[in-house]
């Protein structure tokens, strides 16, 4: 493996715009991409996997800005003449999306294992970049909420995150194995960076597959984290919901506290360079600069400041 390799762990949104700056400080092919897929579901018969999808297309520069998430200029008509079938229309499986998904479950029952798919979906994107899912093993994040167990996506999309969080589970990664590379590609990294991504069900799935909290926790790469929290708030999505109801402060240094042990360098907004010492006191070095990622500009200025601290490491 590559000793300048950038290994990213990475969620949906959050880490696809951190992605797309990244992609413009060092060359993609220095970049490996460990992609969640907890949040992967069967829609209609097929297997999405949304969170490796976003970061697909907004590496690939077609992702649709306003959301986000799926393909920019997507049309929605096959998800709504499902409903004449019956279906609830609640998830947003755009009609071009729905290529990625057709494409992945065809190779999938013909038997390739998932690192196979995505790797080939990439190359068909022409990406550089390597994305390796955390897992060939089905893995599969759970909600626990006051009236039961939710799947992930229900939760999310369906229930808009208005259901208090008790807990989460992921089913599965107790027997899930690390796909092929993963373990390598946080060993053998210069740079470990967890993504400005949900740390309960972005970075979580990940760090519960066995062996990959370990592999981090004992890797000799700089390892990175950025906050997805800025000034107690979440640019987008429930973090900060998940971060009362399980019993953390709302803030980054609530984040870093998540990271203890697995970070050296904690990322955190100039709105919160006054939480710096108490990152710093648990065992990692702060760097305070912009990190909302609004632009491309931003986005870039964000990369290059984490790849100087990378570079000016010992
Ligand atoms: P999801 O899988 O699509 O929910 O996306 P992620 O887990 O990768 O990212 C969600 C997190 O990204 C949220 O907690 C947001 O606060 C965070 N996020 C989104 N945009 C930005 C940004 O510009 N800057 C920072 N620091 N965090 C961001
Ligand atoms: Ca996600």
């Amino acid at each position: 493996m590559d000793r300048a390799m950038y290994t990213v762990l990475a969620g949906g949104v959050g880490a696809s715009r951190f992605l797309q700056g990244l992609a413009m400080a060092v060359p993609q092919h220095q970049i490996t991409v460990i992609s969640n897929t907890g949040d992967d579901l069967e829609f209609a018969g097929l297997h999405v996997s949304p969170d490796t999808d976003i970061v697909i297309y907004a590496l690939a520069g077609a992702v649709n800005p306003e959301t986000g998430w799926g393909l920019a200029g997507d049309t929605f008509h096959v998800v709504e003449a499902l409903q004449r079938f019956g279906y609830e229309r609640w998830f947003n499986l755009g009609d071009r999306d729905l290529a990625m998904a057709l494409h992945r479950t065809r190779r999938l029952r013909e038997g390739w294992a998932m690192h196979r798919v995505v790797a080939e979906l990439v190359a068909a994107w022409g990406l550089a970049v390597r994305i390796l899912p955390m897992s060939d093993d089905p893995v599969r994040t759970v909600v626990q909420g006051p009236e039961g167990d939710l799947p992930f996506q229900e939760y999310m999309v369906r229930l808009r995150t208005e259901v208090e969080v008790r807990g989460l589970r992921f089913a599965g990664a107790d027997a899930a194995r690390p796909a092929p590379g993963v373990l390598e590609a946080l060993r053998e990294a210069r740079a470990v960076i967890l993504a400005p991504s949900n740390p309960f069900v972005s970075i979580g799935p990940i760090l519960a597959v066995p062996g990959v909290r370990e592999a981090l926790g004992a890797s000799p790469a700089r390892r990175v984290a950025v906050s997805p929290i800025i000034a107690g708030q979440v640019v987008k999505g429930p973090a900060a919901k998940m971060l009362a109801s399980l019993g953390h402060e709302v803030s980054a240094l609530g984040v870093a506290r998540l990271y203890r042990g697995l970070v050296d360098l904690f990322v955190l907004d100039t709105a919160d360079a006054e939480l710096a010492p108490a990152v710093e006191e648990l065992g990692m070095r702060a760097l305070v600069t912009e990190t909302l990622m609004s632009t491309p500009e931003r986005k870039r200025a964000l990369a290059e400041a984490i790849v100087a601290a990378v570079e000016a490491a010992p």
